[in-house]
């Protein structure tokens, strides 16, 4: 209805590229009806340009309008997201899509229909970390449902310090584990990830069946594009693509607003 010049999926030859040239050929290599495509999108750093403060981030107006009319003509999205839920239901206003947020600990299917899982620390275990980061100049720690988030986006020269209290929390919490995002290090429980959430999500309406591209900007997305990869999908790392599995990537935001809008249909 809207690709234009596409083959089937399963005929790709990706090829490891940061070009938004090539980015183009992976969609003139798509010969996808809309109801088979299944969009699995993170949010900061690829929908919205990263920003001081978390609180700062806005999903630009245009980009929404493109989500929204993706969703309208047929496919299916949903947001992988470390914010909590409710954090990415705001940004992504008014497009309603399914959301994992906290890296999948909480999982929003439709209106009403949510789960959440509960990760456990030992007692005194999140006081004694928030100790520590109150101990790092603009430093600042963020309780998240099921996962703790150790900013330093506006202290990146306490990047050691942060890395060695992470480790030294890990000490004091078995079974969670340290996964590193952009000038953030965030803890969080093993098996917890968007790989996870991408996997539950495909196994229910309206994704079941579909083709899926997860996109994302960082190392919290590769558990996601693993499994995209894993059931015959495909990936896009927006940004510099080092040490990614997606054979895919596009240069910032602002490239793949573009290429998300070149997916539709001229009005
Ligand atoms: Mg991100």
């Amino acid at each position: 209805m809207y690709y234009k010049n596409m083959s089937e999926p399963s005929a790709c030859t990706f090829v490891a590229t940061p070009s938004g040239k090539r980015i183009t050929a992976l969609l003139c290599r798509l010969r996808l009806p809309p109801e088979r495509l299944a969009l699995f999108l993170d949010v900061d750093g690829t929908l919205a340009p990263i920003t001081a403060r978390p609180e700062f981030t806005r999903v630009p107006v245009d980009t929404r309008r493109i989500l929204r009319r993706l969703q309208a003509s047929g496919v299916a999205l949903a947001a992988l997201s470390g914010r909590p839920l409710v954090q990415v239901r705001r940004l992504l206003l008014p497009l309603d899509v399914p959301i994992a947020g906290s890296h999948g600990a909480q999982l929003r299917f439709s209106a009403g229909r949510s789960i959440r899982s509960t990760a456990h620390l030992p007692p005194g275990a999140a006081a004694w970390l928030q100790n520590g980061v109150a101990q790092l100049p603009d430093v600042w720690l963020e309780r998240k449902p099921s996962a703790l988030a150790i900013h330093w986006r506006q202290a990146p020269h306490m990047q050691s310090e942060v890395a060695a209290l992470a480790a030294r929390f890990l000490e004091r919490a078995p079974g969670w584990q340290l996964i590193c995002g952009h000038c953030v290090h965030e803890l969080r429980a093993v098996g917890r990830h968007k790989g996870v959430a991408l996997r539950r999500l495909m196994r229910q309406a309206p994704f079941a069946g579909r083709w899926p591209l997860a996109i994302g900007d960082d190392r919290t997305d590769e558990d996601a594009f693993a499994a995209a990869l894993e059931l015959g999908g495909a990936a896009i790392r927006v940004g510099p693509a080092a040490n990614t599995c997606a054979a895919w990537a596009v240069a910032d935001t602002t490239a793949l607003a573009r290429w998300l809008g070149a997916l539709l249909a001229p009005d």
